[in-house]
């Protein structure tokens, strides 16, 4: 059975009570049961958190850059192992989970650099009679929400940064994929890499753990990573708090094709920009706009290249696309589907649970194109979590970026032209984060990401992820 972690120390829930994490490819098989933690065992993880702080501080910012580059080698040396576990609870492919641990060692190593960097300014208002100096400070003891289709790179995302500015972190995963995580922190423990409480990670229910972690006061900075919807409780709930907070949410990501695109490279783009990870990816392509003059072709390409995908289990190396998480995943992706298709949508591919006795006990959905579903269909105005791909057509650049912009999220997008000019105004225009030109939707390490609109508050990664982690103290010196 996996344990959580607090203080340095591998721990039951102070209730006792567990629950099975099974694998959504075959949901007979349990893969590992994990402990239920309390508002208590929260408080716990707070207290050693705090002591964990104090340790922490003691050490310098090259020491503290060096410790992350060992961690970052930990999760190379053990990443068949944990990408098996990741696979087998996740239920994405092998080859995804691979690439998300190796991507989050690349990231320790970006963050393990910036450690030493961390720097303020000083300001003459007088010369040295008087003057100013500004100073970055971490906040103390952090906490870490996160959700479960990419726990590993969310992990990553938060300890790299919040370590490397000099906090202490207590990692909440979500309650149906923890374990590869509790994985990590075990064999970090066992390392003794890091000092007792440094590192915490409690699973448990969003409405008591996570809320004591948010409410509590002695938790000063707060990261989530979810659904907008558990965002906006987090977020008011912070607020009543005066707590700092930063969210990165939700998404409906669009995709504009113009008439001088590379159809090609288009269609590659859109499948593994929508189709990895079963469609779970927050900055997947969630609606696709083509132009009508390319619209015939884009389509018929891109049907094609969906029909190369297979569905099954992760582990199998001839699969490339997993099942869903759960049951609650599988039965949205059903009803927004079937809202599409009464609102005028036409399924091209898929639209269905794959066929097969293989699949009976698993999440499994086929990858699926929908054409032209109208706008206030749920595929054009929620988020599409699963691996659903609606197709609309465009006449003019303003009436594509109107599309784009119609939705209440904000968090990424991509325009693909030959044509320097239309990328520049379609970039411009576009109410996201982040925009890509020509390029499939993915996250770089050295870049910002996160959104506008409800997609979240706040920028992971890049230098700008660090900052995340810093408070700012003015210091004003009078010498007369
Ligand atoms: P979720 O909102 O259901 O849960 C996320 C986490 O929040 C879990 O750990 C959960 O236990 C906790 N939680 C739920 N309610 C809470 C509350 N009231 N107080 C404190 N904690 C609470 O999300 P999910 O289904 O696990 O993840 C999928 C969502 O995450 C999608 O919407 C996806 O777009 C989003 N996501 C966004 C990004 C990004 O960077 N923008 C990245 C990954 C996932």
């Amino acid at each position: 059975m996996a344990r959580l972690l607090i203080n340095g120390e591998f721990r039951n829930s102070s209730s006792g009570e567990i629950s099975w994490i099974r694998n959504p490819a075959n949901t007979d098989e349990k893969v590992d049961s994990v402990p239920v933690a309390t508002v208590d065992d929260a408080k716990e993880a707070i207290e050693s958190a705090k002591e964990g702080f104090e340790k922490w501080a003691k050490i310098s910012p090259p020491k503290k850059g060096a410790i992350l580059l060992k961690i970052a080698e930990v999760l190379r040396n053990n990443c068949e192992e944990l990408s098996i576990l990741l696979t087998k609870e996740h239920g994405k492919t092998l080859s995804e989970s691979r690439k998300e641990i190796k991507k989050a060692a690349n990231r320790l190593t970006f963050y393990a650099g910036l450690a030493p960097q961390i720097s303020g300014r000083v300001s003459l208002l007088e010369g040295l009679k008087k003057y100013f100096t500004v100073i970055k400070e971490p906040y103390g003891v952090t906490a870490g929400i996160l959700p479960w289709n990419v726990p590993v790179t969310k992990f990553v995302a938060y300890i790299a940064p919040a370590l490397a500015a000099g906090n202490s972190v207590i990692v909440k995963p979500a309650s149906t994929a923890p374990l590869t995580l509790l994985k990590i922190g075990e064999v970090l423990t066992h390392l003794n890499l890091l000092p007792k409480g440094v590192l915490n990670i409690v699973v448990g229910p969003g409405n008591t753990v996570g809320e004591e972690l948010v409410r509590n006061s002695e938790v000063s900075k707060i990261v989530f990573t979810g659904s907008t919807e558990s965002g906006m409780k987090v977020s008011s709930l912070a607020g009543r708090h005066f707590k700092h907070v930063s969210l990165e949410l939700g998404g409906s990501d669009p995709m504009i094709v113009c008439e001088d695109a590379d159809i090609d490279k288009a269609v590659k783009a859109a499948v593994i920009s929508r189709f990895r990870m079963a469609g779970q990816v927050c900055m997947a392509v969630k609606r696709i706009f083509l132009h009508e003059s390319v619209y015939e072709s884009f389509r018929e390409k891109l049907v094609k290249e969906v029909s190369k995908i297979t569905v099954g289990n992760g582990l199998d190396p001839r699969v490339s696309m997993g099942p869903l998480h759960n049951r609650e995943q599988l039965e949205e992706i059903e009803g927004q589907v079937e809202d599409a298709l009464n609102k005028g949508g036409t399924v091209l591919t898929g639209g269905m649970k794959p066929k097969g006795k293989e699949f009976q006990k698993g999440y499994f959905y086929l990858p699926t194109v929908i054409e032209q579903p109208s706008l206030n269909s749920r595929v054009m105005m929620e988020e599409t979590f699963g691996p659903v791909l609606p197709l609309n057509p465009f006449s003019t650049i303003e009436e594509a970026i109107e599309l784009a912009n119609s939705s209440v999220f904000g968090l990424t997008g991509s325009v693909w032209t030959r044509d320097l000019k239309k990328a520049h105004m379609i970039m411009e225009e576009l109410q996201v984060g982040t925009v890509w030109v020509n390029n499939r939707h993915e996250s770089i390490t050295e870049a910002p990401f996160g959104g506008v609109k409800k997609s979240g508050i706040g920028r992971e990664f890049g230098k700008e992820g660090l900052e995340e982690f810093l408070k700012t103290k003015t210091i004003v010196i009078n010498n007369e």
